[in-house]
Order: C-alpha cells, then structure tokens, then sequence
C-alpha cells in the first residue's frame, strides 16, 4: 500500500517518528506521500521526507493558513515556491485547495490559482484539498483549465455526484480515515462511485484517527491504512488484495515519483 497524504512532519510525531514509520512498513505501507502546511515548514517537511524510506514530499501552502498570513508572505512564498519544488526534489504540489470553515475564500482562492500555475508550469501533480467548498473549487479547476499532470482531492467528503465531477476534470479521489467510521454514509456513497482505477488511499495522519469512534485517539499514524484499505474494500464488495494492488498503481500513475522512490528502494 501507498498511504498518498500523510503528514510525517508534524510535532505530535517528533518523539517517534522513526519507529512509527517502520511500524507502518511493517503494516505493509511501502511508501508515502509527505504533503506540507505552510512555507515556513518546508524545509523540515524536505528534511523528514529525505530521513524515511519509501517517502517523498509536495511542497505547498495549506488553505487553513491563507487567513492567518499577510500577502506580502504569502507573495514571497508563491514566488519562491517552483525553485523550492524543483531544489528539493519534490514529486508535487501540496496541500493547496480551500477551506469553506476557515473563510477568508477570495484570497484562498488567488492563492490556489497561483499553485495551480505553478503545477501547470512544472507539470506536477496537486494534492488538493476541498472542505465544504466544493462548488467554488469546481469552478476555479474548470476556468482553469486542464492540470498536465492532474493529481489528487485528498480526504474526499463529498457526494458521488461531486466526486466524478472531480474525476471529469482529471482527478483521481482519495480516502481517508473518516470512511471507518461508524457513522460513515455520504463518503462510503462516495467510494463506491469511484472506479477502481481512479481511488486512491491515504491516513492524513496525525489528523482523522481511524475506527468507528475516532475520539478516544488523538493521533492516527500510516500504520492504519489497513484500516482504511479494510473499510473501503468492505464497501465496494472486492477483496483487499485487489483494493491494495489497485490503489498502489493509481498511486503510482497519478504521483509518478512515488514509483520512482520504490524503484530506488527495492534497487537497495
Ligand atoms: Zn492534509
């Protein structure tokens, strides 16, 4: 399996991150897509990435921060961004997207759209992510136009019909740990829209515990993409090998350089 958004840089795993990630190893995750937050993290997110086998990064700024930075950072940040990508050897752009909650959604927007052009530009994947603003994002990806590498909208939450609205405009549809839920109705409607070779997998980790009430943990790790793997195969009436062998492709198609990261580590 390919866990294709997690974020290993964050504080909660400072203490264990190395032992938390050879757990998921263990679990049979053989790689990772470390998506960042904010610009003033991506160097450590760079350097988190290089540490771990099997995991590669995306550099990007997070929707929920947009409110909380001037433009003047945010313009700094934007500019630097393609050299930063392209420097560090990342393998796309993220997390970028909106944030419906985090309001501020003008600005979340020119902020998406430069990211946008910057993964047009470099022909990078996006990991994208959508929260209650689905409509708005439809509509900024439309007017924009095609993405030559396409990607992902991570921790998808939405309906069906929105999902193969994305999945229309190039985008392939990942699920995180909010479908092992108990309560999980509209996202398991979702995953069973989603054809086999569009889905894709992923922990969000430390964020979206897995389990049917997720509230007694406060932290999820890559290790439970089985969980996730179990849940989703459960709703689709496939077998878990085939969800695995299906999902680790489409990882490896959509986030190209996750293929080449496998390839480096099985070389030795
Ligand atoms: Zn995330």
């Amino acid at each position: 399996m390919i866990d294709t958004h997690v974020h290993l840089d964050d504080p909660s795993f400072d203490a264990d991150r190395e032992a938390l990630w050879l757990r998921a190893r263990a679990a049979g995750v053989r790689g990772a897509l470390l998506v960042s937050v904010a610009p003033s993290t991506w160097a450590g997110t760079v350097e988190v990435a290089r540490s771990l086998e099997g995991v590669r990064h995306a550099l990007g700024i997070h929707p929920q921060v947009v409110p909380d930075m001037d433009d003047d950072t945010i313009d700094r940040a934007l500019s630097l961004l393609p050299d930063e990508l392209t420097r560090s050897g990342a393998i796309a752009v993220g997390e970028c997207g909106l944030d419906g909650p985090s309001g501020d959604l003008d600005r979340q927007r020119k902020v998406l759209c430069r990211q946008l052009d910057v993964a047009r530009s470099l022909s990078l994947p996006i990991s994208l992510h959508v929260y209650k603003a689905h409509a708005m994002a439809l509509e900024v990806l439309r007017a924009f136009g095609p993405l030559p590498a396409g990607g992902a909208v991570h921790s998808f939450s939405g309906s069906a019909e929105i999902a193969r609205d994305y999945m229309r405009l190039g985008l392939a549809i990942a699920f995180a740990g909010s479908i092992t839920r108990s309560n999980a109705r509209r996202p398991l409607d979702a995953a069973r829209a989603v054809p086999l070779d569009a889905i894709l997998i992923e922990t969000d980790a430390p964020f979206q515990p897995t389990g049917a009430d997720a509230r007694d943990r406060k932290r999820g790790e890559p290790a439970d993409l089985s969980e996730v793997l179990s849940a989703l195969a459960g709703a689709r009436g496939v077998d878990e090998q085939t969800l695995a062998h299906a999902t680790t492709e489409n990882a490896r198609r959509v986030f190209a350089g996750l293929a080449a990261a496998q390839g480096k580590n099985s070389n030795g």
